[in-house]
């Protein structure tokens, strides 16, 4: 049996908003990854079903490893489709705010979407909403958002409604957000809304395959010189440290995505608890943080890198210099080992002469 964890008074008002109106807009975080994509396209295509003029606005584009993704069309990308979003998000009656929590992760769209009179109705599983919506499905211990559409349909009774195409973007939000079925998903309900997702015929060999495992061969070539040359290691302090610059990306003609995995791969060394990969951007320092057991990283990046997520899987951003990024994590280091030698790590290796 799958359990009603979302009160019925906020299926009752989800469901009294949405009759209420005709024009609604779904949007999700900037950079969006396998979850987000899936959760608001699979709750666009319901909201349809249900005779709704639904659309999906991203603030960016999605990587180019999801453009395989079941109905990505009909997306209106920010960045790209600037009018077009303006306009509907001008019309806009209802607004969901899928796999975020605080109106930072939009970006440049969030300029837009806060002046809007409408209501707002958030779905999510990331620690620390913002308070700043009508209705707040957030469930931190949820495997992901997908998880949490597919309980919001259940419970508002349309699980009829979910065809082929809805269950597959659902799929491919479950999978990926739980890095294919290893983390997130100790709750035995997840595998029966996987069963039910299942049932609808979906090509599971075929998502896995390209949501999974689908690489560019400069994509693999850039994980291998990642891992072989710049992985620093500290086990004393469970640690793991990669760093790419521009210069290193260009040189394997980096596309957003290419290191989507990277930062999980040091976790497969037995004393390793703990990843963080730095990669330098045009105007920043994108901070990636992994860990397994009672670790927390979202701690970490909410303190050192202005940004936040899960327990075992955050990130942010960090204002500066690679070099200074660096000496932040060390700092971690040293605020959180204060007996260790923190210098004494293993260096990556060098090019022989
Ligand atoms: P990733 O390392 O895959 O970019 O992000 C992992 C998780 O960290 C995301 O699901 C999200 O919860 C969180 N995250 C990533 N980047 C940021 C950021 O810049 N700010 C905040 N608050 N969270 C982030
Ligand atoms: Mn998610």
């Amino acid at each position: 049996m799958i359990s009603s964890i979302i009160d019925e008074h906020t299926i009752e008002r989800l469901r009294s908003f949405i009759n209420g109106v005709n024009r609604i807009v779904i949007t999700c975080h900037k950079s969006p990854d396998g979850d987000a994509l899936g959760s608001t396209l699979a709750l666009c295509h319901i909201l349809r079903r249900l005779g709704k003029d639904a659309v999906v606005v991203t603030p960016d584009m999605p990587p180019k490893s999801l453009e395989f993704f079941p109905g990505l069309r009909d997306l209106v990308v920010f960045t790209k489709h600037e009018l077009r979003a303006r306009h509907v998000l001008s019309e806009a009656q209802l607004l969901f705010c899928l796999d975020f929590n605080s109106m930072k992760r939009i970006d440049r769209l969030a300029e837009l979407v806060e002046p809007l009179k409408v209501r707002r109705v958030l779905i999510d599983h990331h620690l620390d909403p913002d308070d700043t919506f009508d209705i707040m499905i957030s469930h931190p211990e949820a495997s992901s958002t997908c998880e949490l559409v597919f309980r919001v349909i259940m419970q508002m009774g349309l699980l009829r409604m979910m065809d082929r195409l809805t269950a597959s973007c659902l799929y491919v939000g479950l999978l990926t957000d739980t890095g294919g079925f290893a983390y997130s998903c100790d709750n035995p309900e997840f595998y029966e809304i996987l069963a039910s997702v299942l049932r609808r015929r979906i090509d599971r060999i075929g998502l896995y395959n390209k949501a999974m495992n689908t690489f560019s061969a400069d994509s693999l070539r850039l994980q291998g010189y990642a891992i072989s040359e710049k992985m620093q290691l500290f086990p004393e302090q469970g640690a793991a440290l990669i760093t790419l610059s521009k210069e290193e990306l260009e040189r394997f003609n980096y596309n957003r995505g290419d290191t989507e995995t990277l930062v999980n791969k040091p976790l497969a060394i037995p004393e390793i608890y703990w990843s963080v990969f730095l990669r330098e951007d045009a105007d920043k320092i994108k901070v990636s943080c992994r860990s397994q057991g009672d670790f927390s990283v979202s701690d970490i990046c909410a303190k050192y890198f202005n940004g936040g997520g899960h327990f075992n899987a955050a990130g942010g951003d960090f204002v500066g210099t690679l070099d200074e990024a660096v000496a932040a994590f060390h700092q971690v280091l040293a605020d959180l080992f204060p007996d260790q030698d923190n210098n004494n790590d293993e260096q990556p290796t060098q090019e022989q002469e």
